[in-house]
């Protein structure tokens, strides 16, 4: 039987040869399934021209061509209203990214937040505990760094800046031992001029036990380049300011004023005021970032507590209103039944916890006990001759809550 014969060229990968030759008659392989054995040509595009189709032993190439298969155009017309042919997607956001974008500074509200109904006790109470627990902030915070001995007043409010940027997602003890290890082991001691030009590979191993170390390195090295490029090489002494350095927010913005430069401008409002403030139910809605809680209690509470108000609450939150299972069981706002969002404790499970408050007193007799005192003696027919006694009463009600202002008497004469 004769038929048609393929073959790679040699000269050319791509072209197929095709000779006639004659062959018995062989029956494919085929199997059980009706599958054939026999190699079918189906990568060939050639075509012999056609008196090529004789049988040769000898093959001419020049009779064969290669032709590209043939491709059909589709024109398609392109409308204005035609979708992009690449989706554009926003990109994602990293929920870093998120918290880092939420953590902007946001300005004062426009109409003050009402002032909660027993904060006054709530917060009479919790200073009580306060004096009576020690907390890892008040030996170990970042407006006491260790280094601060012999220090000068700028440099030491460098070292405050460098503990507030070390001390986010790290306990106090151990951003106080980082920031010692940087003013050792930097030639020439901690200052921002050699935090600037030290080896990065010193500053890490200083400070590799803080949470986010390596992003704190580059962080607190662009700060101090940051401050050594100011006219005084200082710490800022505004908020706006300090929020544009790499890695501070405002929280740390108005804790380093506070702490560095003694101006209260706003409260440094950390995870333990957040979370604490909302467990007593300050805010309504309840917050959902520090900002926003910043914001709320700054229209309402009064400025001379704006500063105090983050020692208390941290120390408090490390000791007993825990992140995570809260000591409600000797909390002195649980056994009052002033915190709303008290829980049942099993203490025989828990750790024991060192404190010397105790809740015998009563605080909104104490509350009462601070406030001004106003004496008037007078005879009830002497009505009209009360007039001054209440002009004076009136004044002293204005006066009320101004801490100068003790006991006042007023005697009317008959
Ligand atoms: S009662 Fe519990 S939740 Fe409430 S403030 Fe005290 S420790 Fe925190």
């Amino acid at each position: 039987m004769s038929g048609l014969r393929s073959t790679r060229s040699a000269a050319n990968s791509r072209v197929t040869l095709l000779t006639t030759e004659t062959k018995p008659d062989v029956k494919p392989d085929v199997d059980a399934n009706g599958f054939t054995s026999l190699r079918r040509a189906t990568r060939s595009t050639t075509r012999p021209e056609p008196e090529a189709s004789s049988a040769k032993s000898t093959v001419d190439l020049s009779k064969y061509s290669y032709a590209e298969p043939a491709r059909k155009r589709v024109k398609r017309e392109v409308k204005e209203e035609d979708e992009p042919l690449v989706e554009v997607k926003d990109e994602p956001v990293s929920p870093a990214r998120k918290r880092k974008e939420k953590a902007a500074y946001l300005p004062a509200r426009e109409k003050a937040h009402p002032e909660p109904p027993k904060w006054r006790e709530q917060y009479a109470l919790i200073e009580r505990m306060r004096a009576g627990i020690d907390a890892p902030v008040d030996t170990m915070g970042c407006e006491r760094p260790r280094t601060m001995r012999d220090l000068d007043d700028k440099t030491l409010r460098f070292h405050i800046l460098i503990s507030l940027m070390l001390s986010s997602q790290t306990k106090d003890a151990v951003t106080s031992q980082a920031v010692m290890n940087l003013h050792e082991s930097i030639v020439g001691g901690l200052t921002a001029a050699t935090l600037a030009t030290a080896p990065e590979s010193t500053v890490a191993d200083a400070i590799n036990k803080v949470g986010f170390w390596r992003r704190k390195t580059e962080y607190i090295q662009a700060a101090a380049r940051a401050l050594v490029a100011r006219p005084d090489g200082d710490v800022p002494q505004t908020i706006e300011e300090l929020c544009q350095l790499k890695g501070v927010g405002p929280k740390m913005g108005f804790l380093a004023l506070q702490a560095a430069w003694n101006i209260n401008a706003g409260i440094g409002v950390d995870v333990h005021v957040h979370r604490i403030t909302n467990r007593l139910k300050w805010h309504k809605p309840p917050t959902k970032t520090p900002e926003d809680t910043r914001v709320n209690l700054e229209s309402w509470l009064p400025p001379e507590l704006h500063r105090p108000i983050n020692p208390l609450l941290v120390g408090f939150g490390q000791v007993i209103c825990l992140p995570v299972g809260p000591r409600c069981d000797i909390c002195l706002l649980g056994q009052q039944k002033l915190c709303p969002s008290r829980v049942t404790v099993n203490a025989a499970n828990r750790k024991e916890i060192a404190y010397r408050f105790t809740a015998d007193r009563d605080v909104k007799r104490e509350i009462e006990e601070t406030k001004p005192k106003v004496e008037i003696a007078y005879e009830e027919e002497e009505e009209e001759k009360l007039r001054p006694a209440v002009d004076e009463v009136d004044r002293v009600d204005k006066l009320e809550g101004e801490a100068t202002v003790d006991a006042i008497s007023v005697k009317i004469e008959p």
